[in-house]
């Protein structure tokens, strides 16, 4: 697959005429007890890390992937790393996952790779400037698809909070202004098929909304 030359993704940055230039795209595994349960997997293991590709960020559509029957979505809270690894703002995304694929990795244990990174697998919102009051657990997360409600949570349930999301990360690699980390999902992940629109927000904040095409 060649789709010509590449640019790195421009977020919008609400009340600023400035762009973000999005850089590397980590992503926490199992931060809700709820998901976790949800998945069949061990609740007490902790959190983890895996990655996705910056050329998966969209902020448009996103056409259904070829080689999945059960294409997912997952919304999640996005820290995005400013200056010296501090929390420049957050965004509200979609961790979209193609479950036959990850659930054969896992048998098979192989890395989620293919189930994580195709073209669109990174619906994102504009960015929120942080302020000194922002707290995570203010931060309520809908997703709904063609106007019903699938996920609704609170960041409050969070495993590993955004700060100590960020400390462990930085234990283990460098962190850029522009990278963005998808912080985990509720439980209430589920499947959407060509046709479906998708409504990520965090009430009252920020919103995100798209169609698989
Ligand atoms: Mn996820």
């Amino acid at each position: 697959m060649y789709l010509g030359d590449y640019e790195k993704r421009n977020l919008s940055i609400r009340g600023s005429n400035d762009t973000l230039a999005a850089n590397h795209i980590y992503c926490v595994g199992r931060n809700y007890s709820s998901h976790a349960r949800e998945m069949g997997a061990d609740e007490m293991k902790p959190p983890f890390f895996f990655s996705k590709p910056d050329w998966a960020i969209t902020t448009s559509d996103v056409k259904y992937p070829e080689n999945t029957d059960n294409l997912q979505h997952e919304v999640e809270l996005v820290i995005v790393i400013g200056k010296n690894m501090s929390i420049f703002g957050y965004a509200v995304g979609v961790d979209l996952t193609q479950r036959d694929i990850q659930t054969d990795a896992k048998k098979q244990g192989k890395p989620w790779f293919r189930s994580k990174c195709f073209l669109g697998s990174a619906p994102i919102s504009e960015v929120i400037m942080a302020d000194k009051n922002f707290n995570h657990s203010d931060i309520d997360l809908l997703l709904s698809v063609n106007g019903k409600i699938k996920q609704s949570g609170s960041c409050n349930e969070m495993i590993w909070s955004p700060v100590q999301i960020i400390s462990k990360l930085a234990t283990e690699i460098p962190l850029y202004p522009g990278d963005l980390i998808f912080t985990g999902t509720p439980e209430g992940v589920g499947v959407i098929v060509k046709g479906d629109k998708v409504t990520a927000s965090i009430p009252g904040m920020v919103e995100l909304s798209f169609s698989i095409i």
